[in-house]
């Protein structure tokens, strides 16, 4: 008999920017996927919107696995050639980093890739197959801008290449991923830097001549300087993952004009479109805004399980955050408030003790309820464009149904028992990648922190420092911070 597993892998549906419907996954090799997902620049530590999109791409990859395919997750990291405009100039955002910190450009890359790697691992992200640089691919670049300038797609002036958008567009689309007609582009185009250069203003850098700023200059046939933007992710799917492969993934911000760019890139040179399907996670909000470094309105990753953010007045385990992201659909924008994570704090618990409870539960010869209707929702709920907030609902169907067997109103069977408790915790743990166990701090604790904070609260209210002072500090030496809010004192 067919495992669940393998009826199901064949129903997965999903949403596809490039055709703005929901389609049918085939992979191009049968059990095998290859995935490539937009990485992060890191001149900085990733924020938690970054993080979101990140968590949002871990959630897809672990789902293919669960299916039982053999994924290939490619996710770059870029260290090189991400221009950005700053009142007015263009810099490069690694080089700009480093200058202020005294760095060099890979150092400061360095640096901020501890970080993220280590946010990683603590909101439980798999690592990908494997995560290639910018800069270990610059020979790649190099190559792939002269197959585009071979096929006449793109012009080289004054030491910089450009590619050449007019002539693309007779042979391919440009624009087809992000619907933006080229000249409905015109008004838009800010980008003063270099217009003089281009034979037409949506031309964009494949290569850039070097300036006296740049911090990192490689060598080219056009002369010394950095690659474009968009010429690393084209350079690393091709060679990781091949000219074509099954999905593209990365932030919504990216649909124009990274990833037209990198269609055309594609297109340009191997006359294939790299991706069968296009994947884009929204953005993270803060009241309403995308939460971004330009707007001042984002916080790290980090600093919310420390509770160190002036946003709440405690600290949430990292469980707990992804959970909430997991409440809502990669696609729909998600807004972070505290209300929504004291919420999310309950439901992972509820969900937790659930699963405990149908662990020890007592079994009936028969069950009184469909178990393998409910396992099936599961599937469906991710099979349907990977709808995580619809598997919840699912999973809290589970959670009403063993309630009522502990309260002796429904009943299972062992083998009912069995199946769902499995997939209750593959779909939790493997899947939505939650863990059972990091929701709440140590439960064992609770009482004697409870206790010794409220001796704290005695002595404060005493004034009596010296001892409020030594709680504190012995707290801080067991590796426990305290932080007091408006209405309470919270650990971590
Ligand atoms: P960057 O390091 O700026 O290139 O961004 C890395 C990734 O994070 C990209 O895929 C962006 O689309 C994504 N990103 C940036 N800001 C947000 C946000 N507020 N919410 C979700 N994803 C974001
Ligand atoms: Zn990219």
């Amino acid at each position: 008999m067919k495992s669940m597993k393998d009826q199901k892998i064949k129903g997965l549906k999903i949403y596809n920017t490039l055709t703005g419907t929901k389609e049918g996954f085939t992979p191009i090799h049968e059990d095998y996927v290859g995935m490539y997902v937009c990485g992060p620049t890191l001149y900085s530590e990733p924020h938690m919107g970054n993080m979101r999109t990140f968590i949002n791409f871990d959630l897809v990859y672990r789902y293919l696995i669960y299916l039982g395919y053999k994924v290939k997750y490619v996710r770059n990291i870029t260290d090189a050639g991400h221009i950005t405009n700053s009142a007015g100039e263009q810099e490069d955002s690694i080089g700009k980093a480093a200058r202020l910190e005294q760095l060099q450009p890979l150092e400061i890359v360095y640096k901020y890739n501890v970080r993220f790697q280590n946010l990683q691992k603590i909101y439980n992200l798999l690592p990908p197959t494997i995560e290639p640089t910018a800069t270990g691919h610059i020979q790649e670049q190099i190559e792939i801008i002269e197959k585009i300038m071979e096929n006449g797609f793109a012009y080289e002036v004054n030491g910089s290449v450009y590619f050449d958008v007019q002539t693309y567009k007779k042979s391919f689309n440009y624009g087809e991923l992000s619907g933006r007609k080229v000249e409905e582009l015109e008004n838009e185009t800010r980008d003063l830097n270099a217009q003089s250069e281009k034979r037409f203003f949506a031309d964009f850098a494949l290569w850039k001549k070097a300036n006296q700023n740049d911090m990192q200059i490689w060598r080219s046939p056009w002369g010394d300087g950095n690659p474009g933007w968009h010429i690393e992710c084209t350079a690393m799917s091709t060679k990781y993952l091949g000219e074509t492969f099954d999905i593209h993934g990365g932030g919504l911000d990216l649909k124009f004009p990274h990833h037209e760019d990198e269609i055309a890139q594609s297109c340009g040179s191997s006359g294939k479109a790299p991706a069968k399907f296009w994947m884009h996670a929204n953005m993270l909000n803060v009241n309403g805004k995308k939460m971004s470094k330009s707007l001042g309105n984002f916080f790290l990753p980090q600093e919310i399980v420390e509770g160190a953010t002036d946003l709440f007045d405690k600290a949430y385990a990292p469980n707990v955050l992804r959970f909430f992201m997991m409440q809502s659909h990669y696609r729909s924008t998600l807004d972070l408030t505290q209300d929504a994570l004291n919420a999310s704090e309950k439901g992972m618990a509820r969900l937790t003790e659930s699963i405990e409870t149908l662990d020890q539960i007592t079994f009936a010869d028969k069950s009184s309820f469909d178990v393998k209707a409910i396992v099936e929702s599961f599937y469906d709920a991710m099979n349907d464009d990977f709808n995580a907030p619809i598997l919840i609902a699912g999973l809290f169907d589970a959670v009403k149904k063993i309630n009522l067997i502990k309260d002796g109103k429904e009943s299972i069977s062992q083998k009912d028992q069995k199946l769902l408790l499995e997939e209750m915790k593959g779909f939790v743990l493997d899947v939505l990648g939650l863990t059972l166990d990091g929701n709440q701090k140590d439960n064992r604790l609770n009482p004697v922190m409870d206790l010794v904070l409220e001796l704290r609260q005695q002595a404060r209210a005493n004034k009596d420092w010296a001892t409020s002072d030594l709680i504190r500090d012995g707290l801080k030496n067991a590796g426990i911070s305290v932080k007091d809010g408006k209405d309470n004192t919270s650990w971590q």
